[in-house]
């Protein structure tokens, strides 16, 4: 058996992280609000709260929702730092906050714990595929520990030696990708009252030099408006681009694009599309254009 790990929420993508870690040989320790989930995970132990989850293991990982879920989770009563053991390390994969990246960063050293954050980019089938990318912000010593796990994960890039960095980098990611959706849902709203077929379009721009990933795999479903299930859901998109603009607040630095992507999200959920992926904010330039929200193809 490898090291033991204690993993904390098995949302879409921590329950496909916690099973790769799971196959990679870890001893897994598993927690989850909504108790059940762990017995999908081969051989793990489900613990009925986090902080018992917690208990022994070399390293606690961390895949939340958001602030105040891993703020309840880590820090709270039953909670997973009053209980880890010396040296062990918690790992945030969540996509938090910068401000709370170094809150968690204070306290775990000043219990003599260690906090490394990794936010992944990658969605739950990346993460089923150990396909994720993941930034790791700490001390370089500690990060290097953790390094094996990036691995059973997917694939890891050079510590960055302020955990909240790693934080802010997932969070200008996001934002790229958001701003990506935005992009190609205003431009397909143009093909398409231009009488141009969207798959067609992005057939054609994905031959070009302008071709990504992120146009490949969010520009099929903008183009065909296929925007259930989720794989990312909207509220969370809603989430990273109020945490990127908090940021900006912090530093002085406007978005504008950003506060432009909060109203569209603001706007997709005031249309009860809370269920949707993020990729849905482009029904929004859809609708501005007299477009119907979706292709009745979709
Ligand atoms: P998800 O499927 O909605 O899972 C969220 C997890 O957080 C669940 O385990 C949920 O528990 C738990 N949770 C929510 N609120 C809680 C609270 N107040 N207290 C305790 N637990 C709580 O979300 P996800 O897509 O896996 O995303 C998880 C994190 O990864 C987010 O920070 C997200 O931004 C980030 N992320 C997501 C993607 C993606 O494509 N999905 C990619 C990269 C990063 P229950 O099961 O009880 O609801």
């Amino acid at each position: 058996m490898g090291a033991t790990v204690a993993f904390l929420g098995l949302g879409k993508m921590g329950l496909a992280m916690a099973k790769n870690l799971a196959a990679a040989g870890y001893s897994m320790r598993v927690w989850n609000r909504t108790r059940g989930k762990g017995a999908e995970i081969q051989g793990a132990l489900e613990l009925p709260t986090a902080g018992e989850a917690a208990q022994g293991a070399e390293f606690v990982v961390t895949m939340l929702a958001d602030d105040a879920a891993v703020e309840s989770v880590v820090l709270g009563k039953d909670g997973a730092l009053q209980s880890m053991r010396e040296a062990a390390v918690h790992i945030g994969c969540s996509t938090i906050s910068v401000a709370l990246a170094h809150r968690l960063a204070e306290q775990h050293a000043a219990r003599g714990r260690r906090y490394v954050s990794a936010p992944v980019f990658g969605r739950p089938d990346a993460a089923a595929q150990r396909q994720l990318y993941v930034v790791p912000g700490g001390d370089r010593d500690t990060v290097e520990r953790c390094r094996p796990l990036f691995l059973a994960l997917g694939q890891a890039g050079t510590a960055l030696p302020l955990p909240e960095h790693a934080n802010l980098v997932k969070l200008i990611g996001n934002f790229f990708i958001a701003s990506m959706i935005e992009m190609m849902g205003e431009g397909l709203a143009l093909a398409e009252k231009g009488g141009l077929d969207p798959a067609v379009v992005m057939d054609i721009i994905n031959a070009t030099r302008i071709s990504s990933p992120i146009l490949k795999g969010y520009g099929a479903q903008v183009a065909s408006t296929r925007f259930e299930p989720a794989g990312f859901a909207l509220p969370l998109g809603l989430k990273d681009v109020g945490l990127a603009l908090e940021a900006g607040r912090g530093l002085q630095v406007p978005l504008p694009l950003a506060s432009l992507l909060r109203d569209h999200f603001l706007a997709s959920l005031a249309k009860g599309r809370a269920g949707w992926d993020w990729s849905g904010i482009a029904a929004i330039a859809r609708e501005s254009a007299g477009l119907s929200p979706r292709r009745t193809s979709a």
